[in-house]
């Protein structure tokens, strides 16, 4: 039979911190905590197979199956406790948490001061003699377990409260006495009553069951689904439900609740510890961030009170730390601290509440961190001999480094800046955006394409969306810990929260700051690391590299195999990505360069007259008589001095392009691409723009209509693109070819590679080989010299793939091409799937859209036999990848398992792809 509950408590537990699948993070957690005598309140865990189950049999089923687990585990508590659950003189309250395997804060339901009833109450009364503190937990108790579990709405509460406030004549929550609370807890009752159509249950254990039943039902609501897509969480079975007995933070001046970190969570800094708490609250009071709470440390305490222009005499009297209120408690917990980061190796995420004068560790996880934070604490941890260099280069998110590459303020833009205001700085970075009040703006502004600052009193778990796609974040309330200011550092996205001197107003659409009013649609700049709010957009610049990263960096380089380029079709991006550690380009895309200035006019034209001089030059080669001859070379005299004139025009301007790029590689590696898109691409389709190119070339609009007409593909694609261009127009390759050589001759020690794109059959590519070789021969010829040029091509059709063997027989290099791969062996058009395909991973058809993750199932299956293919024919010839897939690290870490000598990417994504090289190489250490 299986086993559903495991306990722990008072020195003990059936778990351990290996069974988070089972038990979750928090259950692994709370067990291997109480097993070394932390002071964890006693508890069980229901696992995450029971979850499974709930979703697979019914709640019904399931609690037939848990029953005589849950009775047992239960009696086993009041024993632990010495309290009765739901009855007695003593009765015995729990809280009722979820806790999946991969950390979700804040995205699924908790249910706190359950087996509260009218009997207890009483008994809590006799026992406390503290009838305020019972009757606010039982209203607290009543309206969490009626929103979450009954499914009342939260504002229905709100108004009974606030009814009860006006009649009492108060502001606050906490200034309600005894009898107040005890109208609301009345009102509450009836209110439920009338909303659901039953009374509030009672029976403790009729509690317990729903609000199992609730926590694992939100494992499947909106905003945890999004979550878990959001962060690619996948695979799990479900939440597990940890029920613990209840401490109270709330009981008094003597109690009260926190949050910490054992290092910063926004830095990674380790000067002291870093949290927050709040007296007399219970913990969802400081992630809530109703109440701004205060620092644990004397020392944070400080720092905060500077960066808030707080005088010391005003911080010591309304803000003092946890270490002048309460020193014993403090020293407590920062053994606590100690202990936890020697045991895990990480830093930990900690929640505490202080009962009575008494410290409770309620959990530990390793804590969400900002890449910054990361890789300081990756990097600390090695020097601190936590840690070796293998476990610190795992420990980071590849993806996550995007977040450290992208623009800061411009120092002394920053310092002309208007201040606003300065909050506390939640989540670091720069953003700059329009103003919006709700995530459902920020949604639909960042569609339309503006960038947006999403400006909150407070964030809740439903703003999920809208602070995905906001630039950036501020709240007016709450702490370093609360939700905007977690979620936010879990995005790695800048956030200023706590921004107290800012007044919204959510139906005007303004909000007020020191005298100035913004509107909704204002430009607004946050900056995350110090908290300051500007007026208008602050200009940006790109972060310096050093430190903790570059640190990471060279452990990344120094444990990954896999080679690691970069696409760039400029100088500018070919030096970006070289600072970025890229080791050369491997995909420059010719064609970018087209489009720049007057050039397109030449390119416009060479497009325009191509195809009549092709056709009228293999009529004069089969041409008859000396009359049909001359008769042709007639027709033939003007096109061809437009296409010869254009192709003059381009030579001397690619040439000073690659000039300009084999300077900035100082002696790289450059894979130069010949022309690859359908023409059609770089045709005027407009009025003026075919007004120009007729007057440009001496032409009728007509007739440059005609010619634009004629151009037009059906499916482009599929269509003259690729080689097929190379072979139809020769000269275009031997004019690219040509520039590539005379680049070369140019810049000593430049290393060029030139790859001939679309490939299927080896006969193109030996067609355009001889084309290339013919060319190199003469460049070489006039500048007396030998350059040293690769000559290879791309695998991007399956035709390709399928007969690498031959093609390998005339290639020095492949490059896989998967962008295309994808599209031809999914049948996939690139310009039209994302019609489709959303819909196809929401179903499971496709795990992730193939265009962003490589679909190793197929397109890699291809890959595979293209590498057997062409290493049977040359067993050492060099293979890349130079698709979109080249940064994304689950695919790099396919193409280091498939035994590919590089990946090309985005200059922006070369830290990303070194990293996930690294991991790759460490992953198949491991086995
Ligand atoms: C590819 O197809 O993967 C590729 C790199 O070429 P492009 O995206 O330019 O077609
Ligand atoms: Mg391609």
């Amino acid at each position: 039979m299986s086993k559903y509950i495991y306990f722990f408590g008072n020195g003990k537990a059936e778990g351990q911190s290996s069974m988070r699948a089972l038990l979750g993070g928090k259950g692994a957690n709370l067990a291997d905590m109480a097993s070394i005598g932390l002071p964890v309140p006693p508890g069980f865990t229901i696992t995450t197979e029971a979850c499974a189950k709930f979703y697979e049999i019914g709640e019904g089923e399931l609690h037939k199956l848990l029953s005589a687990e849950l009775d047992a585990a239960i009696t086993r508590l009041e024993t632990a406790t010495g309290k009765t659950f739901g009855h007695g003189a003593n009765p015995l309250l729990v809280s009722v948490r979820s806790g999946a395997a991969a950390s979700m804060p804040g995205m699924m339901d908790t249910v706190l001061n359950l087996g509260l009833s009218p009997e207890t109450v009483q008994a809590m009364i006799a026992r406390t003699g503290n009838p305020r503190f019972v009757w606010d937990s039982f209203r607290r108790f009543i309206q969490m377990f009626g929103n979450v579990v009954l499914g009342v709405e939260h504002h229905r509460f709100e108004h009974e409260l606030a009814a009860v406030k006006d009649k009492v004549g108060v502001k606050l929550d906490s200034d309600l006495d005894e009898n107040a609370l005890q109208e609301v807890v009345a009102r509450y009752m009836r209110m439920v009553r009338k909303e659901t159509g039953k009374d509030f249950p009672v029976d403790a254990r009729e509690q317990l069951r729903r609000g199992i039943n609730a926590v694992f039902g939100s494992w499947n609501n909106p905003r945890a689904i999004k979550y878990r897509e959001l962060n690619d969480i996948r695979g799990l079975l479900g939440t597990a439900v940890n029920v613990q007995a209840m401490v109270f933070g709330n009981s008094g001046n003597q109690s009260g609740t926190g949050v910490a970190f054992t290092r910063d969570p926004s830095t990674g800094d380790n000067r002291y510890f870093y949290g927050e708490y709040l007296i007399n609250a219970q913990g969802e009071d400081v992630v809530a961030g109703i109440r701004t709470p205060n620092q644990i440390t004397l020392a944070g305490s400080r720092a905060w009170a500077r960066s808030q222009n707080v005088s010391e005499s005003d911080r010591k009297r309304n803000y003092p730390s946890l270490e002048e209120v309460m020193p014993e408690i403090f020293k407590e917990l920062d053994d606590v601290r100690v202990l936890l980061e020697n045991r895990y190796h990480d830093m930990q995420d900690l929640e505490f509440t202080i009962e009575d004068g008494k410290l409770y560790i309620l959990q530990t996880r390793n804590g969400k961190r900002t890449a910054a934070a990361a890789v300081k604490i990756a990097t600390d941890l090695i020097k601190e001999k936590m840690i070796d260099e293998a476990t610190a280069v795992m420990r980071i998110d590849p993806a996550s480094l995007d977040q450290l590459l992208h623009p800061v303020f411009l120092k002394s833009a920053e310092a002309k800046a208007e201040k606003l205001t300065v909050g506390l700085p939640a989540s670091p970075g720069a953003a700059a955006g329009r103003i919006v009040f709700c995530a459902d703006a920020a949604e639909k502004w960042s569609k339309s394409g503006e960038d947006v600052i999403l400006c909150r009193i407070e964030t809740s778990p439903e703003d999920i969306g809208g602070m995905h796609v906001a630039r950036g974040i501020l709240t007016t309330r709450g702490g370093m810990t609360s939700h905007a200011a977690v979620v936010a550092r879990g995005m790695g996205k800048c956030c200023v929260a706590g921004a107290g001197e800012v007044d919204i107003n959510y139906s005007q659409r303004t909000m007020k700051i020191n005298g100035v009013t913004l509107r909704e649609g204002d430009w607004i700049s946050l900056n995350g690391s110090t908290g300051a709010v500007y007026k208008d957009k602050v200009e940006t610049e790109n972060p310096k590299l050093t430190g903790p990263f570059a640190t990471i960096m060279a452990l990344a380089d120094k444990y990954r195999r896999l080679g690691v380029r970069t696409n760039a079709d400029t100088p500018r991006d070919a030096l970006q990505a070289v600072a970025f550690g890229a080791e050369g380009v491997g995909l420059c895309r010719t064609e970018h360069m087209f489009f720049e200035g007057e050039r397109i006019i030449s390119v416009r034209r060479m497009i325009l007259v191509a195809e009549t001089v092709k056709q009228l030059k293999a009529q004069l080669a089969a041409a008859g008589s000396a009359a049909e001859k001359a008769a042709i070379e007639r027709k033939l005299a003007a096109p061809l001095k437009q296409y010869n004139q254009a192709l003059e025009e381009l030579l001397p301007l690619q040439r000073e392009d690659f000039i300009g790029i084999f300077k900035a590689l100082k002696g790289r590696p450059c894979t130069v691409r010949l022309l690859d898109p359908p023409l059609h691409e770089f045709l005027p389709h407009d009025a003026e723009g075919q007004r120009e190119m007729a007057k440009r070339m001496d032409l009728k609009l007509s007739e440059v209509k005609r010619l634009v007409e004629s151009l037009q593909e059906v499916n482009p694609m599929l269509g003259h693109r690729g080689c097929r261009l190379g072979i139809s127009y020769p000269e275009v390759t031997e004019m690219q070819t040509r520039a590539i050589c005379e680049a070369a001759v140019k810049v000593k020690g430049s290393r060029p590679e030139i790859m001939v794109p679309l490939i299927g059959s080896v006969k193109e590519l030996q067609e355009q080989k001889a084309i290339i070789e013919a060319t190199i021969a003469a460049v070489e010829r006039e500048n007396k010299t030998k350059l040293n040029i690769l000559i290879g091509t791309m695998i991007e059709v399956p035709r390709a793939a399928l007969t690498a063997d031959a093609i390998a027989r005339e290639t020095d290099f492949f490059s896989f091409g998967t962008n295309d791969l994808t599209q031809m062996s999914c049948a996939f058009s690139r310009d039209d799937a994302e019609k489709f395909l959303g819909t196809y991973v929401e179903r499971g058809i496709f795990e992730y859209d193939p265009f962003t993750v490589l679909d190793q199932e197929g397109v890699g299956h291809l890959m595979r036999i293209a590498v057997e293919g062409g290493r049977k024919t040359s067993p050492n010839l060099k293979m890349g990848v130079c698709g979109e897939h080249g940064g994304e690290p689950r695919s790099v870490a396919f193409c280091h398992d498939l035994g590919l000598n590089y990946v090309s990417c985005s200059p922006y994504r070369v830290p990303i792809a070194r990293l996930a090289a690294a991991q790759a190489a460490l992953r198949k250490r491991e086995g």
